[in-house]
């Protein structure tokens, strides 16, 4: 009987001190700096590498950058990317039809690292909810954006098929190469 006692004494005092124990550690924490952020009435920090809604970008002169080779839709882990390619009067390649299934999408990236014009592009916009699932179907209208998103200065047809020399004078620079030649 006395033991009995005494270990329900001993439990009431445990229980006590861990109510305590709560009180002070709640009580540390309510001065603490508050981390809620009240989105979205104010903006929330997101990192420069945060993948949200995808995009398909321009160059500075206003050309379309995508050049529908179908790398991003071959890459895609979750197969959400379709396109078909059209040709305008210089022979250049681009995408007639362009689409990605958002509701699919998983914003691994892929698309972004596999593209050689840097067309395709993942913002920093999440705000992609919609009540009808229709909706995350973007078409190329909804995709294609008017400025050249996150890499200002490149354009591919600037870079690619141009002879590099070592001594590359006036002359030389920017001299189209006819890239067959290069082929075995
Ligand atoms: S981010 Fe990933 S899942 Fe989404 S379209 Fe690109 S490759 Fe596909
Ligand atoms: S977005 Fe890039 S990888 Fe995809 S088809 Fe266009 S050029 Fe190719």
């Amino acid at each position: 009987m006395f033991i009995f006692i005494l270990k329900k004494i001993r439990n009431t005092i445990i229980a006590i001190g861990t109510i305590i124990r709560s009180i002070y550690l709640v009580g540390l924490q309510a001065l603490n700096k508050r981390e809620t952020i009240l989105y979205p009435d104010k903006d929330i920090y997101l990192s420069d590498k945060f993948r949200g809604k995808i995009v398909l970008t321009r160059n500075n002169d206003g050309t379309e950058r995508c050049v529908a080779c179908g790398l991003c839709a071959v890459v895609c882990p979750v197969n959400c990317i379709f396109l078909q390619k059209n040709e305008d009067d210089n022979g250049r390649w681009y995408p007639k039809i362009f689409q990605i299934n958002m509701a699919r999408c998983i914003f691994c990236g892929f698309c972004e690292e596999a593209c050689p014009t840097l067309a395709i592009q993942l913002t920093k916009d999440f705000e992609l909810s919609s009540y009808n699932r229709n909706n995350l179907l973007y078409k190329k209208h909804n995709l294609l954006v008017s400025n050249t998103g996150k890499y200002h200065n490149y354009n591919f047809y600037q870079k690619s098929g141009l002879l590099k020399t070592n001594k590359c004078n006036l002359k030389c620079k920017n001299k189209l190469v006819d890239t067959k030649s290069l082929l075995p």
